[in-house]
């Protein structure tokens, strides 16, 4: 569909848009806490028609719009975030990321009698600290949904990637306290149960994939040198860059942990501290569909990013659904910006180059979303992409 057409509906939605993005940027609200920024999306999604389910999956902050043309035709998804940091306010810039997926869906909605189908926006709560996209992923969400997009404020224009896939897991060895130096012998030390895990995962470091990393801490290891600890708990992050992989390093460091337990003869217990995060999956078919209309707006320099570095909760959706999330630059041009989780970048997102860059990004996820409503072999492509890429979780 035509940039213009876009750019036209864009204007009447500028000013409720950009007032979604300040007011959520004056009202910082941490993880799962964000009543504030998740209710003033739904306001503005439902003034402009959308069918909003509020506390979606029992999550109070999340919640699921659709605008349904009524006419038949593929389901676009565009997932909003909107959590803050502790302390910097909206240093990752989810004022704008969220203001972005509600303008797109709402922009889309204003063409969908034309052309059917229907738009979801998904209101995802705690990107940043307990992944609200997982319980979508894991309740079916995405079900129903054919494509989903997610696009990411940044310091520069970059292709959808790679995120490392992760389990939290934590390891709590119970022994047996007694006086250190009077009856030693009848103590069972938990801290070294402990102390023995952390050895055998450093020895098996050498024999894992170079991109692995496994990365942990002792949250407890005792009350007092005088007595033989009887509990230690251990907490690691096992990242590599596949899901499949994961499960499979994931089985030895457990096997590190059973073999510390056996040594030191505590009992061991097993447990996910946090939820696991698969590693995300970029589907490039839907990618240079975007590519395309990002071009003939002008965004030309899209940078391909080279590997994996940290873990997100898009990877969890991206192995249920074609998904795509990638970044845009808020920054003028030639201005080298301010990197993510900065105050800086927080400020920067209320300025006119990132108010130009909210109006560009809108418009070409929305035409995205037009063209795959209108264009079954994009749809086609895309979904054979996916399901070959995912081929190996399916029975
Ligand atoms: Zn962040
Ligand atoms: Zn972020």
């Amino acid at each position: 569909m035509e940039a213009k057409k876009f750019f036209d509906l864009y204007e009447p939605l500028k000013d409720d848009l950009e007032a979604l993005s300040k007011y959520i940027y004056d009202n910082p609200e941490l993880g799962n806490e964000e009543f504030k920024s998740s209710a003033a999306h739904v306001a503005l999604l439902k003034k402009y028609g959308f069918t909003v389910e509020e506390q979606y999956l029992d999550v109070a902050t999340a919640f699921r719009a659709t605008y349904d043309s009524g006419k038949p035709g593929p389901t676009i998804c565009y997932l909003a975030e909107f959590d803050a940091l502790p302390g910097i306010g909206h240093g990752c810039g989810h004022n704008h990321l969220g203001t972005v997926s509600t303008g797109a869906g709402i922009l889309l909605s204003k063409v969908l009698e034309e052309i059917g189908g229907r738009v979801v926006i998904g209101g995802t709560p705690a990107e940043e600290t307990c992944g609200g996209k997982v319980v979508f992923a894991d309740k079916g969400a995405f079900d129903d949904i054919d494509v989903t997009m997610i696009s990411h404020p940044y310091n520069k224009d970059e292709e959808s990637g790679y995120s490392l896939a992760l389990n939290p897991l934590e390891f709590t060895f119970t022994g047996k306290p007694s006086h250190a130096a009077a009856a030693p012998e009848q103590g069972i030390n938990a801290l070294d149960a402990c102390l023995a895990t952390f050895h055998s995962i450093n020895a098996l470091r050498e024999h894992v994939l170079s991109s692995t990393r496994i990365h942990g801490i002792i949250k407890e290891g005792g009350l007092a040198a005088n007595i033989v600890p009887e509990r230690a708990v251990a907490q690691f992050y096992v990242r590599t860059t596949k899901k499949l992989y994961n499960q499979e390093v994931s089985e030895k460091v457990i096997n590190c942990a059973k073999a510390g337990a056996l040594a030191a003869g505590a009992k061991l217990e097993i447990s996910q501290f946090e939820y696991p995060y698969d590693d995300l999956l970029t589907n490039h078919r839907l990618q240079a569909a975007l590519n395309k209309n990002l071009n003939a707006l002008g965004i030309v320099d899209i940078n391909v990013p080279k590997g994996p570095a940290g873990s997100t909760d898009v990877g969890n959706v991206s192995y249920v659904c074609p998904t795509l999330h990638n970044h845009y630059n808020i920054f003028a041009e030639g201005d080298p910006g301010y990197p993510t989780h900065t105050r800086e970048f927080a400020d920067a997102t209320l300025l006119p180059p990132a108010l130009e860059a909210m109006k560009k990004n809108v418009v070409a996820l929305a035409m995205t979303g037009a063209d795959i409503i209108c264009d079954p072999e994009l749809l086609a492509e895309i979904r054979a992409e996916f399901d070959k890429e995912t081929a190996v979780f399916k029975k």
